[in-house]
């Protein structure tokens, strides 16, 4: 089991977990009946982006994708493989403190279940494999986001994959996806900001 913890030893080695509220979390189980979980924050760092997270063997594999998914096909939109995170990570929503590794607001912008699609010969592709290969197919079944989704690594550079909506009854051409509350709390970025300063407030009040 050596090998799956190392898988967040990135994700521990960046960030002061004292100072932030996030999850430290551990890997979790393999095994998932039904649908895998996905969530999908949106990240309000240096640089506004989403981060699409896939739970693929008891991590959340991570990308993070600059202009965020899109339902049409004829988008290809850079995914940037970023460290595997801990399942804990899909319940986090709030504010990364000033000065840490991501600083800056993060919203859970949509989460829910995917299922694996892609075949080979009329048989699944195991999930592991698919993101070894960097060729996944899923579909997901989130509360903003349906369908099915095609994440493949370029060859340019091994981090560097395009997240492509897959031919189905959920293309929209449609400018963009209505993205402006979080799909657990309905609050706005504005309003998790504004939530954690008051927290803090309050827990400095309380000494
Ligand atoms: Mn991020």
């Amino acid at each position: 089991m050596a090998a799956s913890k190392d898988k967040l030893a990135t994700y521990r080695a960046r960030r002061d977990l004292d100072r932030s509220p996030e999850p430290a979390g551990k890997v979790g189980k393999k095994k998932t009946s039904g649908g895998r979980t996905f969530v999908i924050h949106k990240h309000a760092a240096s640089h506004l982006h989403y981060d699409v997270r896939l739970a693929i063997d008891g991590v959340l594999k991570s990308w993070a994708v600059p202009k965020g998914p899109s339902r049409n096909p004829k988008d290809k939109r850079l995914a940037i493989v970023t460290d595997d995170h801990p399942m804990a990570y899909g319940r986090f929503e709030g504010v990364i403190p000033e000065g840490s590794y991501g600083a800056g607001t993060v919203m859970i912008w949509d989460k829910g279940t995917y299922r694996n699609i892609k075949k080979e010969k009329g048989r699944l592709v195991p999930m592991h494999a698919c993101y070894q290969r960097g060729t996944i197919e899923i579909f997901f079944n989130g509360k903003k986001l349906q369908g099915a989704y095609a994440l493949v690594r370029t060859t340019l550079h091994d981090d560097n994959w395009l997240l492509i909506k897959m031919r189905d009854d959920y293309v929209s051409y449609k400018p963009a996806i209505s993205d402006s509350v979080s799909a657990v709390s309905g609050r706005t970025m504005k309003a998790i900001t504004s939530d954690a300063k008051h927290k803090k407030t309050a827990k400095r009040s309380k000494r």
